[in-house]
């Protein structure tokens, strides 16, 4: 028998459904990665007496009670409070939190409003979990044999005190020895239907899969993982990019700095997206040089030179001008390699012979251009993507070629 584990989210806008609840099923896949689950979870608006009612309903069961949201200095914020109340341990001010929230506001050059030094009061005999990315700090709390943790809503505060101080010690203490565990290999360039047809059976392991934006997740839950991992690896070879969350912008910065090479992209269609993709890489200063995006057709001649007969002769949205664009782009930056994207996002603008969804993506590099030819039949913003990472795999798979880590 495991231990029995709950959690409550909090926030009067997740019951109006003005906010996904996304802190249950993050929570929820990060426990099962370390053989622990949910036993049951509850959701509840601001209300201090409906908090209070569900923690002292959820305490009466489980032996983990795990709360997220109302930790910050507004009047909506209860959970602290209410707490303290309920296991009666009075609030004292850590001066250690309320140093730290002061050079928080002295740094970003603001006014300290005096509420948000609420944020630094603890419970007698909580400890309290760092927050990097925030003012409040999250709360851990051992009562009569129980364990409390309190933790702060907004999601980029959230994960990485989960990751860092919560998930080690659920493992340390609660997760079952002989657990099985779980993988995800994350794969590119194939449809979710052809990545299990080419993966078959994988005997001993229970395998999933899920379809996501421009990409796939091969799940194996099991006791030993080996075989099926040796599996799926000769089946899918280089469509693997990466495992658990890995993303796709990550993978090639990491390659091209390992490399020690730079790229320059040249977006049409793709609206400065790549660029974007590439930038939000801790990194990438390193390995990105340079982004033109050239929506217009002027734009493409003025910026990166492509010449205006390229444009007249074979249109804007062509393998020609998409030739032009890549080798433009990689010459005028300096860059060793560069991307570049041309299409027809629709809903509007499609013709027979173009039509709606079709996108060229090129790839220069030191020896040659190569341009992809694709019909993307989805939405704007997922023709955007699915672009985007049409050309980040293409520039993967180049670099895989020609600069295999040792
Ligand atoms: P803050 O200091 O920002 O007020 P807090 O700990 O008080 O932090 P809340 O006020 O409950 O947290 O929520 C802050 C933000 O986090 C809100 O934008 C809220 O919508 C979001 N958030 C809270 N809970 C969830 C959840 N379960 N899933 C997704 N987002 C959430
Ligand atoms: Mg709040």
């Amino acid at each position: 028998m495991s231990a029995r584990i709950e959690l409550i989210t909090t926030g009067t806008e997740l019951l109006l459904g003005f906010t996904l609840n996304t802190h249950l099923n993050y929570i929820a896949q990060k426990l099962a990665t370390i053989g622990l689950r949910l036993d049951r979870h509850t959701t509840v608006g601001d209300d201090p007496a409906e908090l209070r009612a569900a923690i002292a309903e959820a305490l009466a069961r489980c032996r983990v009670l795990l709360a997220t949201g109302g930790l910050g200095p507004t009047a909506d914020d209860c959970t602290r409070e209410v707490v303290a109340e309920l296991l009666g341990r009075p609030l004292a001010r850590d001066e250690t939190i309320a140093d730290a929230i002061r050079e928080r506001f002295r740094r970003r050059g603001i006014a300290m409003p005096e509420s948000v030094l609420r944020q630094a009061l603890v419970p007698a005999g909580a400890q309290a979990l760092p927050n990097p990315h925030g003012t409040a700090p999250g709360l851990a709390i051992e009562h009569e044999n129980k364990l409390i943790v309190l933790l702060p809503g907004p999601p980029r505060e959230l994960k990485p005190m989960f990751e860092q101080y919560v998930l080690p010690v659920l493992e340390q203490n609660f997760a079952p020895a002989d657990r099985p565990v779980c993988r995800v290999f994350k794969v590119v360039g194939l449809a979710e239907s052809v990545v299990e047809e080419r993966i078959g059976a994988a005997p001993g392991v229970e395998l999933g899969f899920c379809a996501r934006m421009g990409e796939v997740e091969v799940r194996i839950l099991g006791k030993n993982l080996a075989e099926a991992e040796r599996k799926i690896r000769a089946a899918l070879g280089p469509h693997i990019f990466g495992e658990g969350d890995d993303r796709l912008e990550e993978v090639v910065v990491k390659q091209l700095a390992a490399a020690g090479k730079t790229v320059a992209v040249a977006e049409s269609c793709t609206g400065g997206l790549i660029a974007h993709r590439l930038t939000n890489v801790s990194g990438a200063s390193r390995v990105f040089l340079a982004g033109y995006v050239t929506y217009s057709n002027e734009s493409k001649v003025e910026l990166l030179g492509v010449r205006p007969e390229t444009l007249a002769r074979h249109g804007a949205v062509s393998e020609e001008v998409c030739r032009a664009m890549a080798e433009a782009c990689r010459r005028r930056s300096g860059a060793d390699f560069a991307l570049a994207t041309t299409g027809i996002a629709g809903p509007t603008g499609g013709t027979p012979e173009k039509p709606v969804g079709l996108v060229y993506i090129g790839l220069a590099t030191p020896t040659r251009t190569e341009v992809q030819r694709h019909l993307l039949l989805f939405d704007r913003e997922t023709f955007k993507f699915f672009a985007s990472q049409y050309a980040l795999d293409a520039l993967r798979r180049e670099l895989l070629k020609s600069h295999r880590p040792a």
